[in-house]
């Protein structure tokens, strides 16, 4: 193309809200063959609230002590509850985030732990507790753990829905013969249930935040892609697609990182970048 179309091109792209930040990036597009999606704040709203709580009658409170401490989505939505509720918000000491994990405190001088079961190994853990989590799961809802020295003592089911628009833009992507593919570091019982409501072909889960750019790269093997998400989690797997896609809504380091960012923060600007990018490359030779 010459450099008249990609002005031309980039330009009518940010009429639509796609901001396309170099020639090279336009051109990376009409090449793409898989999309992979983050799934928080991604494919969904990324407003995650906390719909059930279960077991000890304090879960919510001992959750909400520790989370205040953490910047996750999941911990806004639990403090959040919390404050609804007008409980106390009681402070901790020794206060450690895992990432992609949970956190860990001290409260009232027990050792309290609160998210995945990846952190909870080794921890006793209820049949009742655990069947409880497996069918919140299978309702699209991430489960937030919360033992007490060394038993799990209750649980939180947060719920994060797809942005309407998500579906219909994944069904375009695939449409155009692209394959779609969800990386998340959530558990693969939500991941699934959240693929199945909008029709991606392949989820990868539990994936820690330091492992989103090998799934990148290992993907690549099967042609250019194209990974769009919004988190700092996102940044590395922002830079080693082919073409990296920040979500407008995104952290600003997604949003440095990538080379295209969705003003409109819907995954129908991807749609729109691809068609862009034949129309300019296709047509102008
Ligand atoms: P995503 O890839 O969806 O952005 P993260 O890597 O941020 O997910 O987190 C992965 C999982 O780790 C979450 O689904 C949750 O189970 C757990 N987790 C991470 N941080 C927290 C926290 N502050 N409180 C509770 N659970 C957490
Ligand atoms: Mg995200």
């Amino acid at each position: 193309a010459t450099p008249t179309a990609l002005m031309v091109g980039t330009g009518r792209a940010a009429k639509l809200g796609v901001l396309i930040k170099n020639g090279e990036a336009l051109e990376a597009v009409n090449g793409i063959k898989t999309v992979v999606f983050d799934k928080t704040g991604t494919i969904t709203v990324g407003k995650p609230q906390v719909t059930d709580v279960v077991g000890a009658k304090d879960t919510l409170a001992v959750a909400a002590a520790l989370e205040d401490a953490s910047e996750h989505p999941l911990a806004l939505a639990i403090v959040q509850k919390a404050r609804e509720a007008g409980l106390p918000v009681e402070p901790v000491t020794d206060f450690n985030n895992v990432a992609g994990e949970g956190v860990t405190a001290r409260l009232a001088g027990q050792v309290i732990r609160v998210g995945s079961a990846r952190l909870m190994a080794g921890l006793a853990y209820p049949a009742e507790l655990q069947a409880r989590e497996r069918a919140l799961q299978d309702e699209a809802k991430t489960v937030v753990l919360v033992a007490r020295g060394d038993a799990v003592i209750g649980l939180l089911a947060i719920q994060d829905v797809p942005k309407p628009s998500s579906k219909h833009a994944i069904e375009e992507l695939k449409a155009r013969g692209l394959k779609t593919v969800m990386l998340t570091g959530d558990n693969q019982r939500v991941a699934q249930a959240i693929g199945d409501q909008v029709g991606i072909d392949q989820v990868i889960a539990g994936v820690l935040p330091n492992e989103k750019a090998d799934h990148v790269r290992a993907l690549e093997q099967g042609g250019p892609v194209a990974f769009v998400g919004d988190g700092i989690n996102d940044a590395p797997a922002l830079t080693s697609a082919t073409v990296g896609i920040a979500m407008g809504s995104g952290t600003d380091v997604a949003i440095e990182s990538g080379s295209i960012v969705l003003v409109q923060n819907d995954l129908n600007g991807v749609v729109r970048a691809l068609d862009m990018s034949q129309k300019t490359f296709n047509r102008i030779k």
